[in-house]
């Protein structure tokens, strides 16, 4: 399985995205996390040894990637129209991670407005990094991007301080947040992902 994570702009969750959908997808097979993203945040991450899959940035892929059941590539922030038509011909799936404010969906609808354009069909936003409630921003965005008929994960990721506690320590959410609050959103997000990717296989018929 290959999935790709892009974005319109810088922030949005993007590496932390690509990171805990590898933790993920590692659960059930080896897993290699390309880090595209000339930021090498990934990478920086990932120093302390302790995240679960390998990273390796994409000068070494192409040694690696044969290796690996799942690969799931950090891109570089700020995808043009070329970018993303190579990004969504080279995966099974893209993730567009959007943050629930005003400035981020409108910097997004560029990116929307490319994938319509070039016919891409196997892409789903995913909303990071929501504000707890009773903010709803989140909701909002969610029900403005489901009337534009954008595709949208069911679940988006909570905001909550352990996701910089993660990064710090070179870890996973669930390792730093041990009641597993902070990790449930990506879980649900990665079970929904790895429905969405067998059936654009065929290996299911209902996501
Ligand atoms: P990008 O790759 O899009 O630049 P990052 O994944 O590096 O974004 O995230 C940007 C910042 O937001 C980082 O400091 C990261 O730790 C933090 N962050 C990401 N997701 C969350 C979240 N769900 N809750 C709180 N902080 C988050």
């Amino acid at each position: 399985m290959v999935i790709t994570v892009a974005s319109h702009k810088g922030g949005v969750g993007k590496s932390t995205t690509a990171v805990h959908l590898a933790a993920h997808l590692q659960r059930t097979a080896p897993t290699l996390l390309i880090d595209g993203d000339e930021n090498r945040s990934v990478m920086q991450w990932a120093k302390a040894g302790k995240l679960p899959f390998t990273v390796i940035d994409e000068r070494q892929a192409a040694m690696h990637v044969r290796n690996f059941d799942h690969v799931v590539i950090d891109t570089k922030a700020r995808a043009d129209e070329d970018d993303l038509k190579s990004i969504v011909s080279g995966c099974h799936l893209l993730v567009v991670p959007c943050t629930p404010d005003l400035l981020s969906l409108g910097a997004m609808t560029k990116t929307l407005e490319t994938l319509l354009r070039i016919g891409a069909k196997r892409y789903r936003v995913l909303l990071t990094i929501i504000p707890p409630k009773p903010n709803r921003q989140g909701e909002e965005a969610r029900e403005l991007l489901l009337a534009r008929q954008v595709p949208v994960f069911d679940t988006g990721v909570r905001r909550t301080v352990a996701f910089q506690q993660a990064v710090a320590e070179g870890v996973t959410v669930g390792v730093v947040d041990r009641a597993g609050l902070s990790s449930q959103d990506y879980e649900k997000v990665g079970e929904e992902m790895v429905r969405l990717v067998d059936c654009y296989l065929g290996r299911r018929v209902v996501a």
